[in-house]
Order: C-alpha cells, then sequence, then structure tokens
C-alpha cells in the first residue's frame, strides 16, 4: 500500500481521538484561500504560554484486534486496514514537520496484535523521531490499556503527554460496550502514568530514556458521551475524581457519533454536540472557577440544562447571592457572575478604586453585560429593562439560547472560550469524599 494510502486511512480513522483541542468546525477549502478544517489528520493544541501548535494526528494502525461496539476500528467492522512501519511514521511526520505544515505529533492507535506489540511500535517511531531525525517538538501518544509498565516508562520518557483512554463512565459500561478492556486495564497505567509524571523518574535501565523526563506535559483522558446511559452528574463526578485521584490535565468529552449500528448502542443519528458542549463549560467551572461539583449538578437534576450554561443555572439556583452590587463584590463573587471572566473581573476590581462603576463603564472595560446584566446592580440600579425574578431571568436566557439555535450555533460545536480562566486562582478541587459519590466512582477511588 502507498504511504499516502496509509495516511488517509489513518488519519481518517484518528478523527475520532479528542484528547488534544481540534478546531470542531467543519469549512471546506476556499478557491483562493490556504487551508480547510475538513480533512482529519491535522489538529492543535496550546503551549504553556498560550501559543497554539499544530498537531500531526494519525493512528500507528487501525488493525485493531479489539471489538469496542461504538468504534469504526473494531475488528468486526469491514473497513480498510492500514498500518505504518516506525519509520514510515518518523519519515512523514518530519517531512511535515520540515515543510511547516505541523509543529508536533499527536500519535494513538489501535490494539495492533496486543498492546504491548503496539507500545513497542509506538516507542520505536517516536525514538526513531527523537533520536535520528533529532526531533524535539511536541509529542502527544496515547497509551494502551494492559500495556507493560516497562513500556509505559519507555513511551513516557520520550513523549511530552500521554493520554489514555478511560473511554466510558462506569465500568458496567465499559464491560459491555468495550469487552476486551477493563476497569483495571485502563486505570492501572492511569496510576503508573500519574506516579511516574510525579516522580519524573529516570530510568536507569535503557540507554533510550537517560535523557528525557517522564511525560512533562502530563496526562489527559477522554470519555464518551452518549453512548451510554449515564447521567452528566455521574459524567461529572467521575471526571472530578479524575481530576482529585489521578491528577490529570484534562478530562475530553467525546460526544457519541453514531458510525456503527448494533443492539447495544442507543438510536440516535447526530452526535450530542449541544450536551459535550454543556459538559465542557462545567469542567471549566471546576478547573478554573473552583466550583465543586455539587453546586453544578445533583442527583435529582442529573443532566445539565440544554437551554442556560452551567453558570448561569448555579446563579438562578442560588438567587440568593444576587443581586451582586458590581461596585463592592469581592473578588471571588465577581468570578461567579454569569458573563463576566477573569479577565472582566480584574477590569473592574482595578477601575472601580479609581470611580464608581455605571453599566457604561462596563462596555468601556469591555466587560459583556449580556448575561451578567440579569444578575448585577451598579450603584443599586438595575441595567434598563431588567426584571429580577428567577423565573423571567431564566425565560430571557432560554430565549436567547433558542434564538441561537435557531441560527444554527447550538447544532456545533460552540466556543470553549466565552470566559477567561483565572491564572492561579485556584487551588486544589474540594474534598470530594461523599460516600454517595465513592459508590459511583467505585472504580476509580
Ligand atoms: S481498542 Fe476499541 S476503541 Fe480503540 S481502536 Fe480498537 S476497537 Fe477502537
Amino acid at each position: 500500500m502507498e504511504l499516502l494510502d496509509k495516511l488517509t486511512i489513518l488519519a481518517d480513522a484518528a478523527k475520532y481521538d479528542v484528547a488534544c483541542t481540534s478546531s470542531g468546525v467543519n469549512r471546506a477549502a476556499v478557491n483562493g484561500k490556504l487551508g480547510s478544517t475538513t480533512s482529519a489528520g491535522i489538529c492543535h493544541t496550546f503551549s504553556a504560554d498560550g501559543r497554539c501548535i499544530t498537531l500531526l494526528k494519525v493512528l500507528m494502525s487501525n488493525a485493531c484486534s479489539y471489538d469496542c461496539t461504538y468504534c469504526v476500528n473494531r475488528r468486526s467492522n469491514d473497513v480498510p486496514r492500514a498500518t505504518f512501519t516506525p519509520r514510515e511514521l518518523a519519515e512523514l511526520t518530519i517531512g511535515f514537520y520540515r515543510r511547516n505544515y505541523i509543529e508536533g505529533l499527536f500519535l494513538s492507535s489501535g490494539v495492533l496484535r496486543n498492546p504491548d506489540y503496539t507500545t513497542e511500535q509506538m516507542c520505536e517511531a517516536i525514538r526513531l523521531l527523537r533520536d535520528d531525525y533529532g526531533f524535539n517538538g511536541y509529542i502527544h501518544a496515547k497509551a494502551i490499556p494492559g500495556t507493560s509498565e516497562q513500556l509505559l516508562t519507555r513511551l513516557g520518557v520520550l513523549v511530552d503527554r500521554m493520554s489514555l483512554n478511560i473511554e466510558l463512565p462506569s465500568e458496567t459500561s465499559l464491560r459491555l460496550l468495550a469487552p476486551d478492556k477493563s476497569g483495571q486495564s485502563v486505570l492501572a497505567p492511569m496510576r503508573f502514568v500519574r506516579d511516574g509524571i510525579k516522580e519524573n523518574i529516570q530510568d536507569k535501565t535503557t540507554s533510550i530514556v537517560k535523557r528525557a523526563r517522564f511525560a512533562p506535559a502530563g496526562q489527559s483522558t477522554q470519555m464518551i458521551v452518549g453512548a451510554s446511559p449515564e447521567s452528566d452528574f455521574q459524567i461529572l463526578n467521575l471526571s472530578a475524581s479524575l481530576y482529585r485521584t489521578l491528577e490529570l490535565k484534562r478530562v475530553f468529552f467525546s460526544a457519541y457519533l453514531p458510525v456503527n449500528t448494533d443492539p447495544l448502542l442507543p438510536l440516535v443519528t447526530k452526535a450530542p454536540l449541544l450536551r459535550e458542549h454543556r459538559l465542557y463549560q462545567a469542567d471549566w467551572l471546576m478547573r478554573f472557577y473552583h466550583f465543586d461539583v455539587n453546586e453544578i449538578i445533583d442527583e435529582s437534576n442529573p443532566f445539565l440544562d440544554p437551554l442556560i450554561d452551567p453558570k448561569c443555572n448555579w446563579a438562578l439556583n442560588h438567587i440568593d447571592l444576587f443581586p451582586a452590587e458590581i461596585n463592592r463584590v469581592p473578588y471571588e463573587m465577581l468570578l461567579r457572575i454569569p458573563g463576566i471572566g477573569v479577565k472582566g473581573a480584574g477590569r473592574i476590581v482595578k477601575a472601580r478604586r479609581e470611580r464608581s462603576l455605571r453599566f457604561e463603564d462596563l462596555k468601556r472595560l469591555n466587560v459583556s453585560t449580556k448575561r451578567a446584566r440579569y444578575f448585577i446592580t451598579c450603584n443599586g440600579s438595575f441595567a434598563e429593562g431588567v426584571l429580577f425574578d428567577p423565573a423571567s431571568i431564566y425565560d430571557n436566557l432560554a430565549d436567547e439560547a433558542r434564538s441561537r439555535h435557531c441560527k444554527g450555533v447550538l447544532d456545533g460545536q460552540l466556543s470553549l472560550f466565552e470566559e477567561s480562566a483565572p491564572v492561579g486562582l485556584m487551588s486544589a478541587s474540594a474534598a470530594d469524599s461523599s460516600a454517595q459519590r465513592r459508590e459511583l466512582v467505585p472504580w476509580i477511588n
């Protein structure tokens, strides 16, 4: 098989992996302009200084020996199969890098023969890149559940970030839909990677690993949403537990995309992208705004509201804390006002030292009051036309969402960056030790 054919198959097969920030848009090439977002194979991640890095996103092989019900690459599917040799993959990556198409590599794989064999192939490709071609750029590798610790160590010191897909939000669903995997086969390597990152191990046993730190950019995971019956309450509790116990950098949610028909899978035609988006918003609140999972969702209402974002939902559920007087409330409370992020809160705090702020001043400070106006006063007055009544606020916010929906906005991937994250504000997430939550995530705790 020609290398280009392999690349076409293996880049396309990698599009279901979301453990890096891909564009989430679908825009075809335009005559006279450079680039398109439709073809698989390129995705992005962000460096510590906020720079966007373009990655070649590809599988080592899609000739998978496992049979996960939801996956296009499962062994029982009749799809074109391809496998790179380590040398092919290394040459391809360095070739793209030299042409300035990419700055790094995101490498995943189906299970070729078994987890250890697959990982050996991945390690060899990356070793060639690092040692023979001198590639010092960003590499994110997806480890295979069930890989031995020795090979995880080898992989970990070659790459910047490692991830292992937890796949589904409960062990019951994992057993049902991914029968070749188990909670243990996923969690044991995740714990090993966590410990490796903590210790920044220097494995003295092989010459390959003497020079590198173990996965210095940390560990992440991916969870499919909507292929199994777990609620948002369960998913967010599991995420909180993963952040706490395994010290993950990110939990990525992947809206279930119906690519197979199987009686074990839900009968849906579209990926639940809005649900995925709400989960990311909730995750954002937990990671950067110091919200405890219990503040965002509870078991009696186990799904996030599709019409209003989780911060608005929290504010409406705590309406007794509002209206917030913009000239007086502390910085921490400013951050809890829907629509106000860290940059806006910082500008408000700085400006109000000089003078008392009015709604016009907020506009001048570039603080969006689209949602905030329902929850704030300036010098004791509400914004014009605002009726401070929870039902009316909900209706207004929901109407805005519906009108966005009519314009097609809610049909696709939404922006994750409506609000900025408060850098340095958050300490460790609140302790999450209730028996109820342990029961929900027994295979994590
Ligand atoms: S292990 Fe499962 S999810 Fe991964 S490629 Fe194979 S069938 Fe797909």
